[in-house]
Order: structure tokens, then C-alpha cells, then sequence
């Protein structure tokens, strides 16, 4: 009897102390990752731009941002004679994206001077991009921007602000952060493709302000095979978008490589995740002021609501699995962040040999990669699609300044090795 009593308490013991222990490596493990910020995703309140034609009725130089995607805050004149284009974010704090979009034209061609100025905690980061139908677009010639208030100190670092020189005629032009692709030009994109892939356009949802939520439905879509691809949850991440457009074009080009993809896989895309941001002209943020790529946790806002409800309501009726996701995104420079290798889903070391294969189709290409180690809280779609589904998932950022070639050549072959290996005979 006592002997079991005592056998009892030494297992007591040990369990007491196994779970103090594996308490501490936990403890010790977070520490080193560093304190997770809490950051809300609840609607906050975000500041609309006025849309209207700015006039200098003695210059006869007049100034608009009345169209999709447009952003100018305020417009004056300096003593040199020079117009200041102030460029004020949706809300903040937030990210250092700051976009840019107007028209300026004249009743005479002349020469004119823009200086464009942001927020005290917010730098100039696109030279601008110009165009004068909104389709075709050429980045403003290096000679005629002057970058103001760069760190001496420090070659990289962004100037505080830009003073540009542009040619202006009664023919309005367009001046652009980064070439304009409003939701109609994405909704057109889509539309073809939907025409030459033969494939129905579903409306997953809508947008705070009731801008519809489009997904493209590609290939065979009672597979149980499936994949998901989301682009602009960032408005003005146009770079990573045109990635997104090659890779998917790639998928539908008739090859009998695609064909055959196609016949097999379920393949969804929401192109545009983020309408209103794109329209409103927004830096970053959703018009409920909120970083959508934060909100794959707590889901407040309709579109990422949209997706997680597809993404479930998906596999319910298919019975079947989605194998692979890609978000992609803009930054600095190219940069892939996959997921840890420690995490396995339905189809472990996908994304690694995809982006090894991608390498060795590319010659002289070394691309960054940068595997994440946290996955929770989800809050990024990455994480989410992992967690949720099981996907391989990555994220996909193109430089902001990368040729508009390569990127196209980037998305193209990541799209032909992906085709390989989903392809591959399985057991
Ligand atoms: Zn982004």
C-alpha cells in the first residue's frame, strides 16, 4: 500500500517537474523570436481624399485626381514658382508606401516644376511612371528628378521628397507612383482571361464599400487537387500583380503542358484583393483603415472574410485539398518567403524544390529567399493557408524596381516548374 503511495508521488513528481521544464523551453523558444506585437484589425476611422481639379487660373495649369486610383491631397504654389503636391496617407501609423496619382495639364506646352512632399514620417520612395492614355506607361527620365533631403550620411536611405520636371500641354498627363491598375483594369485583365481559358468568374464577396471580390476559376474545378493564388492586398504592390498576371497567363497559354495541368487541377485566383485600396488610391490599407495582410487571424475585415469562407465552403464540396498558395506582394527588392521547412502540409518540400527549380531555369538568377519561422498567430495569409488548409504557401515580392521583362520571365517560369512538379506521377 505504501509502496504505491510512494510510486504515486514520485510519478506526481516527475510530471510536475516535465511540465515545469517543457514550460521553460517554450518560454525560451518565444523569447528568442522576440514579443509578438498585438496590433487590432477593428475598423478604424481613415480620412477620404477629396476628388476634384486643383485650377491656377493665371498659370492656366490645372491638376486633377478625379479618377481610379488617383491620390493628391493639397496642391499650392512656392515663391520659386514651383507646385507642391502634398501626398497624405488614408490613416497612421503605416507602412512607407506612400502612392501618388494625378493628371496635370496646361492650356499652353510649357515646362513646369512638381515637388511632391509627404508626412514627417514618410520618405519618397517611387519615382514616377507617365503616361498620357492610362495604359501605356514610361518612367520619367532620371535628369529630371531631383531627390531632396537624403541622409549624407547614407546612400541608401530615401529623400524626404522629389522635385520633378514635366512637359505639359493641353493633352492631360499622367503621373503615377507606379503604372495605374484600377479595378476596371483588372476586371478587364480578368475577364480575357476568363474568355480565352473558357473559365467562369465567381464573385466570392465584396468589399467594404461594396466593390465586388472577383476570383478566376481555372482548370477542373471539381478537382480535389486545388491551389489559390491572391495578388493587391497592398494597393500600390503593382509590381508583384504583373508577376502574378505572367504566372497565370503561363497556366492558360495552350501548351500541352498547361492543358494537361489544367485537366487535372483546380486553380483559384483572386487577382485584386483589395478594390477599394486600389481605387481610393490608398498607400496600404483596406477602406476600414486596416493592413489586410494583418487580419488573417482575427478576420474583421469582408475580404479576408471572403476568402477564409471560400477556402472552407471549397473543400466541403470537393472533398479535396488545396496543395499550394501564393500571395503576391511588392517590396524593396525581390524576396521569396516560404514557409519553415519544419512545417509539412499536403505536399512537404514542394516550395523548396520550386524555387531550387526556378533557380536553375533562370541562368546567373540568386534568388533571396527567407523562410518565416513564426506561424502563429496566423494574422499573415501565408500562415492562414497553412493553418487553415494545409497548403505549401508562399509569399511572392517583386522589388518595386525590378524590369518589367524579368518579372514577366519570373512569373512565367515559375509557373512552368510549378506545372512540372504538381505534375509529377504521385503514389
Ligand atoms: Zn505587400
Amino acid at each position: 500500500m505504501s509502496n504505491s503511495k510512494e510510486l504515486r508521488q514520485q510519478t506526481v513528481g516527475r510530471i510536475v517537474l516535465l511540465t515545469i521544464l517543457t514550460l521553460f523551453i517554450f518560454a525560451a523558444f518565444g523569447l528568442a523570436q522576440g514579443p509578438e506585437p498585438v496590433i487590432s484589425t477593428v475598423t478604424v476611422p481613415i480620412e477620404k481624399q477629396v476628388r476634384q481639379t486643383f485650377e491656377f487660373k493665371d498659370d492656366r495649369v490645372y491638376f486633377s485626381n478625379e479618377f481610379p486610383g488617383g491620390r493628391l491631397n493639397a496642391i499650392e504654389k512656392d515663391e520659386a514658382g514651383r507646385y507642391v503636391v502634398t501626398i497624405t496617407p488614408e490613416n497612421a501609423p503605416i507602412n512607407m508606401s506612400p502612392w501618388y496619382a494625378f493628371k496635370v495639364w496646361s492650356r499652353k506646352k510649357k515646362e513646369i516644376q512638381v515637388r511632391l512632399v509627404y508626412p514627417e514620417y514618410a520618405r519618397h520612395r517611387y519615382d514616377p511612371k507617365l503616361s498620357t492614355d492610362g495604359k501605356t506607361w514610361t518612367p520619367l527620365d532620371p535628369q529630371k528628378i531631383v531627390h531632396e533631403g537624403k541622409d549624407p550620411q547614407d546612400e541608401e536611405s530615401l529623400p524626404r521628397s522629389a522635385v520633378i520636371s514635366l512637359t505639359v500641354s493641353r493633352r492631360p498627363v499622367w503621373v503615377s507612383a507606379q503604372e495605374l491598375q484600377p479595378s476596371s483594369e483588372v476586371f478587364a485583365w480578368m475577364d480575357a482571361i476568363a474568355k480565352k481559358a473558357g473559365a467562369p468568374i465567381e464573385e466570392i464577396g465584396q468589399s467594404r464599400e461594396g466593390r465586388p471580390l472577383r476570383m478566376l476559376r481555372l482548370g477542373n474545378t471539381s478537382s480535389k487537387r486545388m491551389m489559390l493564388v491572391i495578388s493587391r492586398q497592398h494597393p500600390p504592390e503593382v509590381t508583384g500583380y504583373f508577376a502574378m498576371q505572367a504566372f497565370i497567363e503561363k497556366l492558360i497559354d495552350g501548351s500541352e503542358a498547361s492543358s494537361a495541368f489544367r485537366r487535372d487541377w483546380g486553380i483559384y485566383v483572386v487577382p485584386l484583393m483589395n478594390p477599394d485600396g486600389v481605387d481610393e488610391g490608398h498607400w496600404r490599407h483596406n477602406q476600414g483603415g486596416i493592413d489586410l495582410n494583418r487580419d488573417w487571424q482575427d478576420f474583421n475585415q469582408p475580404e479576408t472574410q471572403a476568402v477564409r469562407n471560400f477556402l472552407s465552403r471549397r473543400i466541403a464540396e470537393t472533398g479535396g485539398r488545396f496543395y499550394f498558395g501564393i500571395d503576391f506582394h511588392s517590396t524593396w527588392n525581390d524576396i521569396y518567403y516560404p514557409m519553415n521547412r519544419i512545417y509539412e502540409g499536403n505536399s512537404p518540400r514542394l516550395v523548396e524544390r520550386w524555387l531550387g527549380n526556378i533557380q536553375a531555369a533562370i541562368e546567373g538568377y540568386e534568388p533571396r529567399i527567407q523562410a518565416t519561422e513564426r506561424l502563429f498567430p496566423t494574422r499573415v495569409s501565408r500562415n492562414y493557408f497553412f493553418d487553415c488548409c494545409g497548403m505549401e504557401a508562399i509569399v511572392y515580392e517583386i522589388g518595386d524596381n525590378t524590369p518589367r521583362d524579368f518579372i514577366r520571365k519570373k512569373g512565367e517560369v515559375a509557373a512552368v516548374e510549378l506545372m512540372k512538379l504538381l505534375s509529377e506521377p504521385r503514389p
